[in-house]
């Protein structure tokens, strides 16, 4: 080949790939499909996405007058609902970085994303005030805090914090502003991971890898979504966006239902019966709780067709309640914040959908397989490739164009020959199907050998007493760990810890089998709803095995 030939190039347009793009699809293509909000007054918020494209507008010609510049990023601390989606375009529109942070998080642990990020604005909802009122005061670069609210809904807050209404903010402008065409390549928004160790670490998105996930996320394959559904992310919008419902929405024209703080089972199924849901994301916690009340209460869908679950894995449990009981597909999927964050889902093929229903049931259970756009391998110690066979396991690393190359503010790669160790470790068999065994931190070494905490969580999850499960590693002077569980029950519900390990019998191999069982009201869970188990291990880091 001639290398000073020049390539020859397609003569196609260079149309750049910009978030603000699929909201301006929305309102020109799909202008009359609703949004509906849950408001954190408790009242509900109805528009469409014409008007939200223009309230976009509005806030990117306010950001604009407060002399924002394309770069600068803006801190949002607020629950899914239509003015966080307008925050979303608003700053991504003009070239801002739309900062989603997690206001689960300790209010230092908050300071310090928001010093960190260099956020010069923070937008927030009302509820969240007492929290702002502190952060203020650590948070001296934020120029000023904006309340999701009107003038007569302001929060009373000490007089020192400059605070103005998102309403008041907006009202002068009239929505008469052409988004500019960014570089693709721009920053888009940043996520910090939630950083159950260590500082929290940013992944900054650009324009390019959002609306790149965004067409991924609303494949069949993935989350599947069209102009037909009425989808209602329950996974927070500040935890990876939404797993990018927001922006998939608006591509497919699909309706958008927003919970706001309101999460409990019986208001998410009351809201999902009322907006006639199609179609629902979130963390297994979340289900757990839907479940429950719709058990309780003698309830059953009447449009809910499909949910999607992540995040932490999926009790094998939860998929058959949702299948066998509500003739809801259940589809598990996998992801992080570093990966925008869809990484992979457990969808069968046409010849897979043939096999016996338990091998099928057996690929489902699993994280599942990648969607064009990831590309995934497991490695061994010795950082070499390992086979597909389903059994071998080792750590899971991942490549492609909505996967980060670097953290923000960070010069060093995490990039292991161009791909990004997850920290997780999984199999993969022969279709494709990746089963996550264990976050590499949280496996257990018994006796020089690996046992996946996920799967004794799992058989404690199928018992109709237990509640939640979570198995940690418990110092053990013979083995040097063994696996202990720790459990809540069901309300009203009974079992011993005799009977819980009884109910091992069979279903994992024998040294498997906890050596103990301890019950709680309740187990602790991260900021992202996840099990917390950095704190569990503090808690029962002097419990002593009866074996022991
Ligand atoms: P985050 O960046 O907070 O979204 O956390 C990402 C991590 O959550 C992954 O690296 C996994 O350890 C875990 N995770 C996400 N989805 C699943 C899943 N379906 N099963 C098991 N672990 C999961």
């Amino acid at each position: 080949m001639n290398t000073t030939t020049p390539p020859l190039l397609g003569l196609m347009m260079d149309v750049p790939l910009t978030v603000s793009s699929l909201i301006a699809h929305a309102a020109r293509h799909f202008g009359d499909t609703e949004i509906v909000s849950r408001r954190i007054e408790g009242d509900m918020h109805r528009y469409t996405y014409r008007s939200c494209e223009k309230r976009a507008k509005q806030l990117a010609q306010a950001l604009i007058a407060l002399d924002v510049q394309p770069g600068e990023r803006i801190g949002t601390l607020a629950w899914n609902g239509y003015r966080h989606l307008e925050a979303y375009y608003g700053t991504t529109g003009f070239g801002a970085v739309c900062h989603t942070i997690n206001p689960r998080l300790f209010p230092e642990q908050i300071a310090w994303i928001i010093n960190d990020a260099d956020d010069s604005y923070v937008m927030f909802d009302t509820n969240l005030a007492r929290l702002v009122d502190g952060l203020a005061q650590c948070c001296p670069r934020v120029r000023g805090w904006i309340a999701f609210a009107d003038d007569s809904h302001l929060p009373a807050m000490q007089s020192s914090t400059p605070l103005t209404s998102y309403e008041t903010l907006l009202e002068p402008h009239d929505g008469a502003f052409d988004w500019p065409l960014l570089d693709e390549r721009q920053a888009s928004y940043l996520c910090y991971t939630s950083g159950t160790t260590g500082d929290p670490k940013g992944a900054l998105y650009s324009h390019r890898s959002i609306v790149l996930h965004a067409f991924g996320a609303s494949l069949p394959n993935a989350i599947g979504l069209s102009s037909r559904d009425s989808v209602l992310p329950v996974v927070p919008m500040f935890h990876v966006n939404a797993w990018g419902i927001p922006h998939a929405a608006p591509l497919t024209g699909a309706k958008l239902v927003f919970p706001g703080n309101r999460l409990d089972g019986k208001s998410l199924f009351e809201l999902m019966e009322a907006e006639r849901v199609t179609c629902s994301n979130g963390v297994p916690t979340v289900w757990l709780g839907l479940l429950d009340y719709m058990k309780e209460a003698g309830v059953r869908f009447s449009s809910l067709q499909r949910v999607g679950i992540g995040g932490s894995a999926c009790p094998p449990a939860m998929l058959r309640t949702f299948e066998d009981e509500y003739g809801v597909e259940a589809i598990h999927g996998w992801g992080m914040t570093e990966m925008s964050p869809i990484g992979t889902l457990a969808k069968l093929n046409s010849e897979q959908s043939q096999r016996p229903p338990e091998e099928q049931r057996r690929l489902r259970e699993k994280q599942g397989h990648v969607i064009y756009g990831v590309d995934m391998k497991i490695v061994g110690d010795d950082g070499r490739d390992l086979p597909w066979d389903g059994v071998t396991f080792g750590e899971l690393h991942v490549r492609g164009p909505w996967v980060i190359e670097r953290y923000f503010q960070k010069d060093d790669s995490p990039l292991v020959n161009g791909w990004l160790p997850t920290g997780d470790v999984a199999t993969i068999d022969q279709d494709g199907f990746m089963r996550i065994t264990d976050r590499s931190k949280d496996l257990i070494k018994s006796g020089g050998e690996w046992i996946s905490s996920i799967e004794v969580e799992n058989v404690a999850i199928a018992h109709p007493a237990v509640a939640e499960a979570a198995c940690i590693a418990c110092a053990h002077r013979k083995w040097s760990q063994r696996p202990l569980l720790v459990v809540s029950k069901r309300k009203n519900a009974e079992v011993t810890r005799d009977e819980l390990l009884a109910f091992y019998e069979g279903k994992v191999a024998k040294w498997w089998i906890p050596d103990d069982v301890v019950f709680v009201d309740e187990l602790p869970h991260t900021a992202t709803g996840k099990l917390h188990k950095v704190k569990l291990r503090e808690m029962f880091r002097e419990h002593v095995l009866p074996s022991a």
